[in-house]
């Protein structure tokens, strides 16, 4: 741990709040940062999070933010978890909501405000503390660029890095008064996107440096199919980005002592009764089939349409399905029916940790059939517990699953089943070709104990991130 302090902000932290793959790398990079620098990793504190377990302190006297004409107390907490210290935001308007963002069908009305008031809480504490750098992580934290620019005094230097730009944190044009933000801001080279403002174009616009979590979607949001409409405007600012493939903590995701497991394992055998428990667990019948799983949210990116159109086949075949997700109510709804159809598919709504754990340890294949995908988590994790992806190449998918046609037991690289169109087809094709690999079973074992010990971690991709602090430090 350095002398350099980094302020490492996110709307959820792993384990204190989750929706998906933000809060893994929010638990898992500043972990990495901090054998370089001395890393503060700063979150709201919802409600929901359990003050007592994690130790959670007052600190310090509660705080007004002035913002829009209104007052806002505030007030900050910390904590020392796993030897790392996390601080916290507390205002009752961002904290005291049962979801992060709003329920499924749609996020919060006052989202701009609640996020705001997180970025202003920063603003203040880095009027009082310094910090060299400031690493911010999608539209929930991008204000604080804008808000630094006006703060002359505060020399902390700001890395901005886009988790999914599909959320951009859009506003109508009215948030700008409540929000304190003036209007000479409202042009379309700063936050005005189509007359509404944009939370993400502040956070391009203002921080220091940009990254990205693959080298692919790097390239791929410079595009009009992946730019989200922003294409242009990274394209002129593409000098400051770069794009960093994600990691995962493999001490966290790791089969050989995972204590969600009922047996932690080290190889395909100890993985095979993992799969007879499960199987059980969940009562479905034919245990010697492959188990195909899928687990994300229920959207459109996830590729829910083609999957949805592709089950009714995929259940015809030799193999079992298991489904563990939550989101829109139409794929929901289209799920539970086909799930009813067909007693060789198994639904679970909601969001469970443990399940999910058990599920990546009872599998033979992870399907992953999105229609975009920044970088991608499951697929690495799927991966380092012994089942093989099956994925669209996309994103950070065509960066960390390589097809298992051209497997090279030398090489460090993942494979899996790997597939290029959009439509239901061609997951069938995909499918039919994985079913096929298990049934050659030396040829999947190799692949999938080769997948197992390969280096899924932060190691390589946290030198990159220092990389850009080091670069960021020399501009200053
Ligand atoms: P995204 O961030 O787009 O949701 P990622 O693949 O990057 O997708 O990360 C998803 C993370 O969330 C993984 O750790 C995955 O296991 C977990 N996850 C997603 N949905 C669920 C769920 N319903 N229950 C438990 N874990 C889930």
């Amino acid at each position: 741990m350095g002398d350099t302090r980094v302020l490492f902000a996110a709307s959820e932290v792993y384990p204190f709040a989750k929706s998906g793959g933000l809060a893994d790398v929010a638990y898992s990079l500043p972990r990495v940062l901090n054998e370089t620098y001395d890393v503060d990793v700063i979150m709201p504190l919802y409600q929901f999070i359990d003050r007592e377990v994690f130790g959670i302190q007052e600190m310090g006297e509660t705080f007004d933010i002035r913002m829009g004409g209104m007052t806002y107390p505030a007030m900050l907490y910390i904590c020392e978890y796993e030897y790392m210290t996390y601080r916290f935001v507390y205002t009752p308007l961002l904290c005291d909501r049962a979801f992060l963002y709003g329920p499924p069908q749609g996020g919060y009305e006052d989202n701009d405000i609640r996020f705001a008031l997180f970025n202003y809480a920063m603003l203040e504490i880095l009027k009082r503390e310094k910090y060299e750098f400031v690493h911010l992580n999608d539209w929930q934290t991008a204000l604080l660029p804008l808000l630094l620019e006006n703060e002359l005094k505060i020399a902390t230097k700001s890395l901005f890095t886009i988790h999914n730009l599909a959320y951009q944190g859009i506003f109508e044009k009215k948030a700008l008064a409540r929000l304190g933000i003036d209007e000479k801001y409202f042009h379309m080279d700063c936050l005005e996107f189509y007359g509404q403002v944009n939370f993400m174009k502040a956070g391009i616009a203002f921080s220091d440096r940009i990254t990205t979590v693959s080298p692919t979607y790097a390239k791929e949001i410079l595009t009009p199919e992946f730019g989200c409409g922003l294409e242009g405007f990274l394209q002129y600012h593409s000098s400051k980005l770069t794009g960093i493939v994600n990691g995962i903590d493999t001490e966290h995701f790791s089969p050989s002592t995972d204590k969600m497991l009922v047996t932690p394992y080290k190889d395909l055998r100890g993985k095979g009764a993992n799969k007879n428990a499960f199987l059980k667990e969940i009562k479905m019948k034919e245990p010697q089939r492959p188990l195909i799983i899928f687990i994300g949210r229920f959207t459109w990116q996830k590729g829910l349409e083609i999957f949805i159109d592709a089950l009714p086949e995929m259940a015809s075949m030799a193999c079992n399905i298991v489904v563990l997700g939550d989101g829109e109510a139409k794929y929901h709804d289209a799920l539970e029916a086909l799930a009813k159809k067909h007693d060789n598919i198994y639904l679970e709504f909601g969001y469970d940790e443990a399940l999910s754990h058990r599920m990546y340890a009872a599998s033979d294949f992870f399907l992953m059939p999105s229609l975009f995908e920044p970088c991608g988590l499951a697929q690495m994790i799927a991966m380092h517990y012994g089942s093989m992806p099956i994925v669209r190449s996309v994103g950070g998918l065509a960066d960390t699953v390589h097809d298992h046609a051209a497997f090279d037991s030398k090489s460090q690289k993942g494979y899996g089943i790997v597939f290029a169109e959009a439509d239901h087809h061609a997951l069938l094709s995909a499918v039919t070709n994985a079913l096929a690999l298990y049934g050659m079973i030396t040829q999947y074992n190799q692949i999938v104990k080769h997948n197992m010990l390969c280096d899924f971690s932060w190691r390589e991709s946290g030198k990159l991130y220092i990389k850009e602090y080091e670069t960021l430090k020399e501009e200053s």
